[in-house]
């Protein structure tokens, strides 16, 4: 168990803005009233599906997403993507956290972890409280044993992580999903980086 004041004290220390609230509803109306007559890029991320925030933020911003379900159908991932670089805000969520305010993901193709890094004027992660560990090691391991697996079995990777669905097998699949892991010290320089955080849990 995390102590969640502790959390959102060492984040804000770490230079992040940080809000909890105790259901996703909440946390996306919360984003909703912040961003407005913006451009949006998105990270994938099951949390920001099931808040429904593409749909939602779409009705007072231009959205940009490389998800299938949201991108010109003209446009290839990589192509949609780039779109993505160069938005004032970008969303995302993350695979795993520590107590002491770091943060991680992991990515495959680094559209995620890389947008998430630079190129906007504002970041947002949007996480719920159950991917916060005591420690770094505990959230790293979160995010290669729990995190990806789930993810690969959703993308119907042929990966043994999600034949299997109970752990990462560091594998040598053309479907392998894991080739970056970002750890997140404390917010980037010159970017406004803001924590989202939810009771509720979310996404894998
Ligand atoms: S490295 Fe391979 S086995 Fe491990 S979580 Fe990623 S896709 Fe699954």
């Amino acid at each position: 168990m995390y102590d969640r004041e502790k959390f959102l004290k060492a984040l804000e220390n770490k230079g992040y803005k940080a809000r909890y609230f105790a259901t996703g509803k909440e946390a996306a109306d919360y984003v909703c009233s912040q961003v407005k007559g913006c451009t949006v890029g998105f990270g994938g991320s099951a949390t920001i599906e099931e808040l429904d925030l593409v749909d939602r933020l779409a009705e007072n911003n231009t959205c940009f997403s490389p998800e299938m379900k949201y991108r010109p159908k003209e446009l290839t991932f990589n192509e949609a993507a780039l779109d993505t670089l160069r938005t004032d805000v970008f969303l995302l969520s993350v695979n795993g956290a520590a107590e002491d305010g770091t943060l991680v993901n992991i990515d495959g193709t680094g559209n995620r972890v890389g947008s998430s890094l630079f190129g906007h004027k504002k970041v947002y992660f949007i996480f719920s409280e159950n991917k916060v560990m005591p420690t770094l090691d505990e959230a790293v391991e979160r995010a290669r044993n729990v995190a990806s697996p789930k993810n690969a079995a959703f993308l119907e990777c042929r990966t043994p992580c999600a034949v299997k669905g109970d752990k990462c097998y560091d594998c040598s699949s053309p479907d392998r999903i894991c080739n970056a892991m970002v750890i997140y010290m404390h917010a980037m320089e010159g970017t406004e980086m803001e924590v989202v955080l939810t009771g509720e849990t979310l996404g894998y």
